[in-house]
């Protein structure tokens, strides 16, 4: 890491580099301050991958930087080098929503919209999409000034190592044409924007789904549960931008917060949004709603639609653990579909998180079709992507997407029979009955030169969680360690492990990256102690 701050104090030299202001999944975001003008900023950090990738494109750059608008986050500056990307923008004091969701009352989760819709409308004036809307791209100034940050960042990331996805976004406020890989345009923005409000307004997302497979499923064919503990009118219009057809949802941001703003002016009256503390900054027709005591136009319900809910939610029985030293009350007359919420006081939105209790599986979509058998198959740890490996080819799958796969590559003439991706799912590895191990990026592009060692074919290959290490297991019988801490020289790490007396068919670490375990034809599972520190200094002597 100093190393890398190195870098970029090299590439911003106009700057001086402050501490971690967090870390996201696109990369990580400095604290800074120019060394002149003495102004604070915040230095975004994407690592776009290394050679043979896409840059992020500076005409997308300088369009970003362009849009002017108190409600969108300020760039200063963009810099590309190599595997880094750089943005130089405004320094946001004031947090995230993400940090403050919890305390917001209905009426600042409706000024949260109408800023939102805002600075979106904006953007889309301007050909400019956000794709990412949700609590965490939405920060406060010093001055409670409300920022949407983070505009088309994953549209920038797209296509590099981190993000070959093809899937952008945060799968909980994404809209269903973002899982389709559809056309997107400003009501995917609006979605997304509707599921925050949804969430802000009754202390849950509309779909809840463990995990992003399942979370698209639900985005794409389940009907939202109705929002409750809201005035009905307010309801209608966060339901409405949560139509799937993106033909259903408002005509456009600025009209989403027009409707928006009539609803909550007739709900909770005219200045309302003077007591929330947060500073708005709205064009001059929709503050006029918001200010005036005006002729409230009808708002329009969202069409009804009478599909079976994905899911039966089961009655909860676990309160929320924040907060879990204040009384709660159970409120019957606001249960949703027989289901009692627990109510914090005084928070009219505060509801409790639903539980699964049962598990219900069943087949998701049409499979994944190879043309000869699948030894193996694993998951990125985002859950997005597969990697299967079928003769002597890995397959790499968006899993939203089983009609096209999203690369192969080719192990010819060996056949592979075992792959796994790194815990930061950059990269993949495979192993093969040459008796050697590839480290691939997503691209398709090989690593290093294969890694070579067992005197068998390979069965099993997995990644430590550091990322750093990697275990493969063979019918030499043998398990092996591989330090890949860089990508372009692996090498191998220490002696090989002995004491399985058949071919190692599985290798998997603990969690936390301490234990590995094998599985072998001789009948046994052996545990192995992995400390990387003393694994070096054994390769050292
Ligand atoms: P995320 O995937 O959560 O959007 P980001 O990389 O955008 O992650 O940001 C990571 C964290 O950095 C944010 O949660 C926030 O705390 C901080 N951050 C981002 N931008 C700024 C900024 N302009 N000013 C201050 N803090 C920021
Ligand atoms: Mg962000």
């Amino acid at each position: 890491m100093i190393e890398e701050k190195e870098r970029i104090a090299a590439l911003v030299p106009g700057y001086e580099l402050g501490a971690r202001l967090g870390r996201g999944a696109f990369g990580l975001v400095l604290a800074g301050r120019h060394r002149e003008l003495h102004r604070d900023v915040a230095i975004k950090i994407l690592f776009v991958g290394q050679e043979g990738d896409t840059e992020p494109n500076k005409g997308e750059a300088r369009l970003l930087a362009s849009l002017d608008h108190p409600h969108i986050v300020r760039v200063y500056d963009a810099v590309t080098a190599e595997d880094l990307h750089l943005i130089v923008m405004e320094m946001l004091a004031g947090g995230t929503l993400a940090r403050r969701q919890q305390d917001l009352t209905a009426e600042a989760s409706c000024a949260v919209g109408l800023a939102t819709a805002t600075a979106l409308s904006v953007a889309h004036a301007r050909g400019v999409l956000h794709r990412d809307i949700k609590p965490a791209n939405i920060l406060f100034d010093a001055d409670n000034l409300l920022k949407v940050t983070d505009f088309g960042i994953a549209k920038m990331a797209e296509g590099t190592a981190t993000t070959a996805s093809g899937v952008m976004g945060t799968p909980r406020y994404m809209a269903p044409e973002q899982f389709l890989v559809g056309q997107l345009g400003p009501a995917t923005d609006l979605y997304a924007l509707g599921v925050m409000l949804y969430e802000l307004l009754s202390g849950e997302p509309p779909f809840l789904a463990p995990n992003p497979f399942a979370l698209a499923q639900q985005h794409v064919t389940a009907v939202p549960p109705p929002l409750t503990g809201v005035d009905e009118s307010l309801a209608a219009v966060v339901m409405r931008a949560l139509a799937k057809d993106p033909a259903d949802r408002p005509a456009s941001a600025h009209a989403f917060a027009l409707e928006l703003a009539r609803a909550a002016t007739e709900t909770y009256g005219p200045g309302w949004a003077g007591g929330t503390g947060i500073r708005l900054r709205l064009d001059d027709d929709i503050r006029a709603i918001v200010e005036r005591p005006a002729m409230v136009a009808p708002v329009v319900p969202a069409p009804v639609t009478s599909a079976p809910r994905a899911q039966a939610p089961t009655p909860n029985d676990e309160l929320p653990t924040q907060q879990s030293d204040l009384p709660w009350f159970v409120s019957t007359d606001r249960a949703v579909d027989g289901i009692p919420r627990v109510q914090l006081p005084g928070k009219a939105s505060a509801w409790s998180r639903r539980r699964q209790r049962a598990i219900h599986a069943r087949p998701m979509g049409t499979p994944f079709r190879h043309t000869h058998g699948v030894h193996s198959a694993a998951f990125s740890s985002d859950g997005r992507m597969l990697a299967s490996a079928s003769h002597d080819t890995v397959w790499l799958w968006s899993i939203f997407n089983p009609a096209s796969a999203l690369n192969s590559f080719t192990v010819r003439p060996s056949r592979v029979c075992s792959v796994a991706f790194s815990s930061d799912g950059r990269m993949l590895a495979s192993a093969s009955h040459d008796k050697t191990v590839l480290l691939w990026k997503r691209t398709g592009l090989a690593l290093s030169s294969p890694l070579a060692g067992h005197a068998g074919e390979v069965c099993s290959v997995v990644f430590a969680p550091d990322g750093r290490t990697l275990a493969s297991g063979g019918t030499d019988a043998k398990v092996r360690l591989w330090d890949v801490s860089s990508w372009n020289t692996p090498g191998p790490l220490g002696d090989p492990l002995a004491g399985h007396t058949g071919a190692v068919s599985s290798v998997v670490f603990a969690s936390d990256g301490g234990i590995l375990a094998s599985g072998s034809e001789d009948t046994t599972v052996r545990l192995w102690r992995v400390n990387r520190t003393s694994a070096e200094r054994r390769q050292e002597r």
